[in-house]
């Protein structure tokens, strides 16, 4: 029996059914299929564009542009710099040859360099993370290692890891499986190997385990909303091979360890003592893997983490040029706010040097200098929103005045 030729001939919807039917020469088209079918062209031609190398061509900086990038957010660091510039620059190019060894078969595989960042805290480990985020255009997600357990504890299983990353780039999984994971605090799950406890060391060694499968690139079954794995949960598959994995943490006392490798390795030789001395100073940046080791990381985890780097101390020149000179400098940040109220902020170079001062005393790094500023601004920025006031010269009478009476003046007695 013939039906009303009124209908969409996709969905079979009647003419009441749908509020727009366009005509074609021998059927119509309703505007949900219409729709429906823009979403399927568009979902094509992204993956085409993913997977065309020209693609990754046209996007990947050099890797001596990435470091300038990141000389624009970071002062400092340049050989924490390079090491990352030349993975992220090496990941796009694995992603790259990927595709163009799929048309020409060729079978030399390059394999991924995952990354290890040892350096105090506060020196810029996911600040320096954070500004690769912001250069690149595959999805990247930052995550605390302290979260995860051992499968069977209470905690966040390894593969939530994973989650982040698909969270980041909306459940697509394709784009999740290229990558970037920033895991920070790795030093937090190290192995206590020289204190043996009752308990089983639920936090360590285990989810150096778990960790393990990830960072080798299998595919991986991952809990889409995070926390623990339970049966009625859908699970969602990755393949961890082409994800970049960069690993953060302070390792506290690891000089201690790289003191006493350096001293055995030197004991016996004739050693030039200026050498010596220069050796004490930038202990850190002999760090290598047997001392990651000795701080408690399996051996599995290390081969799978190749590349060490470290990040230098902060001194006071680079405290004083974090203040003013990055991209988005504290100096400029509160600049910025009093600007916003009408006020032009103007900071003595005094000033400046008194808070680096500050922040050396109390052993407070970069990350000290904010509450620093805070506490020398605040008062200014209660009262002058109301006040007519155009202008605001700090100096440093009123800076020590304010800073005396700021909470962070009492941790001088601790
Ligand atoms: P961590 O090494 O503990 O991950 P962060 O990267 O979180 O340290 O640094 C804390 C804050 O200190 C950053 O937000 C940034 O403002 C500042 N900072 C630290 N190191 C640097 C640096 N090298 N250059 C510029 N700012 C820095």
């Amino acid at each position: 029996m013939a039906k009303n030729p009124l209908h969409c001939s996709f969905c079979g919807r009647s003419r009441d059914e749908v509020k727009i039917l366009i005509a074609g020469q021998e059927g119509h088209i309703c505007e949900n299929c219409v729709e429906h079918a823009r979403e399927i062209i568009e979902q094509e031609l992204t993956v085409k564009d993913d997977r065309s190398s020209s693609s990754f061509k046209l996007t990947v900086k050099k890797p001596i542009e990435i470091k300038k990038f990141l000389d624009e957010y970071a002062i400092g660091q340049d050989e924490a710099k390079k090491v990352l510039a030349v993975a992220v620059y090496n990941h796009y190019k694995r992603l790259q040859q990927k595709v163009s060894d799929l048309n020409t078969g060729n079978e030399v595989e390059i394999e991924k360099s995952n990354i290890i960042m040892v350096g105090e805290t506060g020196t810029g480990k996911t600040l320096l993370a954070k500004s690769i985020a912001r250069m690149l255009n595959v999805p990247f997600a930052i995550v605390d290692a302290t979260v995860f357990t051992e499968a069977g504890y209470v905690g966040e299983d390894v593969e939530s890891i994973l989650t982040r990353l698909l969270q980041v780039c909306n459940y697509d999984v394709t784009s999740a499986e290229r990558g970037i994971v920033y895991i920070d605090e790795i030093d937090k799950i190290a192995r206590k190997g020289d204190n043996p406890s009752i308990t089983r060391d639920v936090s360590g060694e285990g989810v150096q385990q778990g960790m393990l499968k990830l960072l080798e690139g299998t595919d991986v079954l991952v809990p889409p909303q995070g926390g623990r794995k339970h049966p009625e949960q859908k699970l969602i598959k990755i393949n961890t091979q082409n994800i970049l994995f960069i690993c953060g943490g302070a390792f506290d006392g690891i000089d201690k360890i790289i003191a006493r490798r350096v001293q055995t390795n030197t004991i016996g030789f004739n050693v030039d003592k200026e050498l010596q001395d220069n050796m004490k100073k930038n202990l850190l940046s002999y760090v290598n893997a047997t001392d990651l080791k000795t701080f408690g990381l399996i051996p599995e985890l290390l081969g799978r983490l190749p590349v060490v780097t470290h990040l230098d101390p902060l001194d006071a020149v680079t405290l004083r040029a974090i203040l003013t000179e990055p991209k988005n400098a504290l100096i400029k940040q509160y600049s910025k706010l009093f600007e916003l109220e009408g006020i032009e902020l103007s900071i003595e170079n005094d000033v400046l040097d008194f808070m680096v001062e500050k922040a050396m005393e109390f052993k407070l790094g970069a990350r000290g200098l904010r509450s620093i500023c805070e506490g020398i601004l605040t008062d200014a920025m209660y009262e002058l929103p109301s006040s007519n006031e155009t202008q605001f010269v700090l100096d440093l009478e009123y800076a020590k005045r304010k800073f005396d009476k700021s909470k962070l003046s009492l941790l001088k007695v601790a």
